[in-house]
This record gives structure tokens, sequence and C-alpha cells, in this order.
């Protein structure tokens, strides 16, 4: 049974080649983010000869404001890959004063994406849920966005629903009732595993990606289906979701 981690930072891990062998080893399909453009390089060769590895590029929203420079980068590598992440918004305390920056940052971010074509996007939107999806909404034409992380209410669920949204969820969220209560309220068809490593952690230790997949127990309680139901499920979200991509994970493999 296939393992998947649709949002997590390989390169961010105190050892990231031996989590990417391991990850190999296990067979885990991964969307590794990153969070400048200065380190996509680095990172995509992490992921060198790994067929189930896809690096994304991107501008993290805590950064977007200290790195709007590295935009023509950002531009330069697009054609290099059919995904972008970590990418978005951050209204939380400390980044708050940079917010309206960040939003001019994600919009040029997301016009690049409509005028390739459309990617796959993964987006942090703590703080900042309505204002990101008011910017989703204002470029419909940038491709698959993948909400990371989404603690939403159910109406700004249905919104993003609606805008096409797809919504990652990683065992570290569902630690929270908020967060519990927001997987509630998502369509089952839109729920997409991901473990947010290293940041993501559980019992005080950080999550890998072959972690990922074990939302399916905590969502099998609050969906009220069957654990392998679940599982079953996540798989054929992630084959519609590679599929609708340019770049195929080699989607038909995930059994
Ligand atoms: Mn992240």
């Amino acid at each position: 049974m296939a393992l998947i981690d649709l949002h997590c930072h390989l390169d961010l891990y105190p050892e990231p080649g031996d989590v990417v062998r391991e990850a190999v080893d296990r067979g885990v399909y991964i969307l590794s983010m990153t969070t400048t453009p200065t380190a996509f390089e680095g990172t995509r060769k992490l992921a060198q000869g790994a067929r189930r590895i896809r690096t994304a590029l991107g501008l993290h929203p805590e950064l977007a404001a200290a790195r709007a420079h590295e935009l023509p980068l950002f531009e330069a590598l697009l054609s290099k890959t059919a995904y972008v992440g970590e990418i978005g918004l951050d209204g939380s305390r400390p980044h708050r004063a940079t917010l309206e920056r960040q939003a001019g940052v994600l919009l040029d971010i997301l016009f690049l994406c409509a005028r390739a074509g459309g990617k796959t996007l993964s987006l942090h939107s703590r703080e900042a849920r309505p204002m990101l999806l008011d910017l989703l909404a204002v470029e419909p034409m940038a491709g698959r966005p993948i909400l990371h992380w989404f603690t939403g209410s159910a109406r700004e669920i249905r919104r993003a629903s609606e805008l096409g949204c797809w919504f990652s969820v990683g065992p570290a969220m569902l630690l929270s009732a908020r967060g519990r209560v927001s997987v509630a309220a998502m369509p089952q068809d839109r729920v997409l595993p991901e473990t947010d490593g290293p940041f993501g952690q559980q019992h005080g230790r950080p999550l890998y990606p072959w972690h990922a997949m074990q939302i399916s127990r905590p969502l099998a309680d609050i969906w009220n289906i069957p654990a392998e139901e679940v599982a079953a499920q996540l798989r054929s979200n992630f084959r519609r979701l590679s599929e609708a991509s340019q770049e195929l994970v080699d989607a038909q493999a995930v059994a």
C-alpha cells in the first residue's frame, strides 16, 4: 500500500540524505517543499534518481517580504517543475506587518503560474485564510491549489472547495480539536496526507514522510468509516491529483 506525503521539507531535516534513502526504501510518494528559490536546486538534487519524489519551487510567506528580490529567480526556475510550494500568506503576530507585501509576492507568483499554464500549488494560510482565498479567486488559472494545514471554518472550507482547492492534512493537525473540526467539514474526495516534517511533530518528535498516512485512523473516527476505506480514499485522491498535474507521478502505480 503506497505511502504519500504531499507537504514536507526534506532539506530541513538534520540528516536529509538519510530521510530520502529511507523514503525511497519505503516507496513513499513525496512532494518536497522549498522555502526560497535559492534553495530549489539543492533540494532537487537531494531527490535525484528518486522517481517518487517531486521538488516544488517555493517562497515561504514568512520569508516572502525579505526575499522578494528572489522573484526573478523564481520566474527563471519555474519551467523546471510542475509544483510550487511552499507559498502563501502568514498573518500571525510576527509576520502581520508584512502581510501586504506577502500578498504582492503571492499575486506575482500566482500570475507566473497562470502564465505557465497552471501548476500544482501547496499553500500556507496561517491567520490569513479569507485573504488567501481572495487572492486565489483573483488568479483562478494559477493551477491546482492544495491548502496545507488549513484550519478553516465550514464556510471557508466550502468557499475553498468551490475555488477548486484540495486540502493536505497531517497527524499534527489532527492532534488539535480545531484541526479535527476543520477536517470534518472537508469533502472526503479532496483530502490528501501530509506531514509538514520536520516542523510537523508528534510526541515531541518530528514526523517523517512515511508517517503521513497515519491520518487514516483519526480520520476514520471523524468520518465514521473504516480506516481502510479512508486509506483507499486518500490514495484515490492522490491518483486524481497526479492525473491532473502536468507531470505524472506514475499515478497508475499507486495501489
Ligand atoms: Mn511547511
